[in-house]
């Protein structure tokens, strides 16, 4: 009798667009169509009433009833202070990934049998409170998170299946350095890799969480929404509404300009009429401060991962703005060498998922033959006080770009004889001022044993796993005994809340 497998299914979850694939029988990955028969589901969520509609048709809402639709939730998670109002109710970011989860996940099911557990990908630039909330946002689902895993390395791993450099009996020749150029709806990350034997090694990885496709859109909006309020003195951008339109008709128009070198945009508003040609010159200069972003960021991590151009071997190319030929060209001038465009630039992450996937619940009982070593994006740090200036600075325990999962110790040191608790601020970010890095939370070593003398030492470990999530231990220093402590997140939704949702997204839709 054939034993069961579950499903390996992944999913890209992403700013614009969501792709789910799952491994087949001979564990090769295949996307997985959604209800309405298309492979990308747009990551838009309508709320009408008692109805919730993700995907296309949410989409398609926009032009009709825009104040109600949420796009790009993906650019807020971990942002607590966003919350979308639709249909009169608040909508936190991480609950609208959930909705688009949820409806992802049905889709796959009616194909694929029942399941629930997935990995997840997250641009590799996220740090750990958004990783937080997209795995909160899976639990919303009604999901087991498997593991959060990095776009660029979903993408080589899948790049390097399809190119047979790993099967279950070949391994490469060589090994092979890689650079990922991951330009998406809504983020952008640049990540150096290392291919060896059965090992992926991410070097160097850098990026921008709110620099993508949608930043490309905003200047084509705001070049034709100038030009309409020129001639006619009406802002078309002033109306949610309209200016949703607008939008719809420049992302189109960019799409049209990979293509062609010149497109179209019409528009109406309040009895008027324009409709403005637009050539991929113009474009390519009214964008070009973007590109120079994403140019740096490139540069900056091949020097933070060693490497020369010379010694690369493969640009891959992932997210669908990558399309623009402005991206490739950037690429060649700087490297001189032509990016591959092997693998498929909006289906290779949800690929790469599902091949990590497959790892996790080792299908058929054989684990996939290669295994994946990653890297923080972020430095980890706790706050303390500069003793020169008496100002809080930031303590870095573990720098960026430290290969996971990695463990650092710091010791504090009781204040107050008998004191009953410590505090412990952790922070992810570059600076030295604690203010302008993020605050992933507080950590409140409790319970310590009555009658200790001022200045005991409390060592806290703090471990970085693979995927990028922290957990924090706290043990009086003879090591013998560990404190109950406990991570508290003012930017997160607590257990209670999660749970709430949960309930709400498995008994409200349909
Ligand atoms: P992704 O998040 O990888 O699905 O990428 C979606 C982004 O790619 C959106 O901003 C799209 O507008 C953009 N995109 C898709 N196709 C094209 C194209 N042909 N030319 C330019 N941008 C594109």
């Amino acid at each position: 009798m054939p034993s069961f497998r579950p499903p390996a299914v992944g999913i890209d979850l992403g700013t614009t667009f969501s792709v789910v694939a799952h491994l087949d029988e001979h564990d090769r990955p295949q996307t997985l169509a959604n209800a309405e028969g298309e492979r990308l589901t747009p990551s838009a969520v309508l709320v009408e009433g008692n109805e919730t509609i993700v995907g296309r048709e949410a989409l398609k809402a926009l032009t009709s009833n825009a104040a109600n639709v949420a796009l790009c939730a993906k650019r807020e998670l971990g942002a607590s202070a966003f919350h979308k109002r639709l249909d009169g109710h608040d909508y936190p970011p991480e609950v609208i990934e959930a909705l688009v989860l949820n409806k992802l996940w049905k889709d796959a099911k009616s194909q694929i049998g029942d399941f629930n557990q997935v990995v997840i990908t997250v641009p590799a630039y996220f740090d750990e409170v958004r990783r937080k909330a997209t795995q909160d946002a899976g639990y919303m689902a009604g999901l087991e998170v498997l593991d959060i895993i990095n776009e660029p390395t979903a993408a080589a791993v899948a790049f390097g299946v399809a190119q047979g450099f790993l099967t279950r009996d070949g391994k490469p020749e060589r090994a092979i350095n890689l650079l990922v150029y991951d330009l998406g709806g809504g983020t952008f990350d640049v990540t150096v890799m290392r291919f060896e034997r059965d090992q992926f090694t991410t070097l160097a990885t850098d990026g921008d969480v709110r620099l993508g496709g949608y930043d490309w859109d905003q200047r084509l909006v705001d070049f034709v929404g100038s030009e309409f309020q020129r001639r006619y003195g009406q802002d078309p951008r002033m109306d949610e509404t309209t200016a949703s339109r607008l939008w719809r008709e420049c992302e189109e128009a960019k799409r049209t300009l990979s293509f062609r070198s010149k497109a179209a945009v019409a528009m109406d508003y309040q009895g008027h009429h324009l409709r403005t040609d637009v050539t991929r010159e113009a474009f390519e200069m009214m964008t070009s401060d973007l590109l120079d972003r994403t140019r740096f960021t490139v540069e900056q991590t091949l020097r933070t991962a060693g490497a020369a151009w010379s010694g690369i071997d493969r640009i891959l190319l992932v997210g669908g703005s990558t399309r623009m030929p402005m991206v490739v060209r950037m690429l060649m001038d700087i490297s001189q060498k032509a990016p591959d465009t092997s693998i498929s630039a909006d289906e290779a992450v949800a690929h790469g998922a599902a091949l990590r996937a497959g790892i996790l619940i080792a299908q058929g009982g054989h684990p996939l033959p290669f295994s994946i070593r990653n890297v923080n994006s972020h430095s980890l740090g706790v706050v303390g006080t500069d003793p020169a200036t008496g100002r809080p600075r930031t303590g870095v325990l573990i720098p960026r770009n430290t290969h996971l999962p990695v463990t650092a110790k710091r010791t504090f040191q009781t204040q107050r004889a008998n004191q009953k608790t410590i505090l412990i601020e952790v922070v992810e970010g570059e600076s030295a001022s604690p203010g302008d890095c993020s605050l992933i939370g507080q950590c409140i070593a409790r319970n310590l044993p009555p009658g200790l003398p001022a200045k005991t030492p409390i060592d806290v470990h703090f471990r970085y796993e693979e995927n990028g999530r922290l957990k924090i231990a706290a043990r009086l220093a003879d090591g013998q005994r560990v404190l109950s402590h406990t991570l508290h997140r003012d930017n997160m939704m607590n257990q209670e809340q999660l749970d709430a949702w949960r309930r709400y997204i498995a008994e409200s839709i349909a």
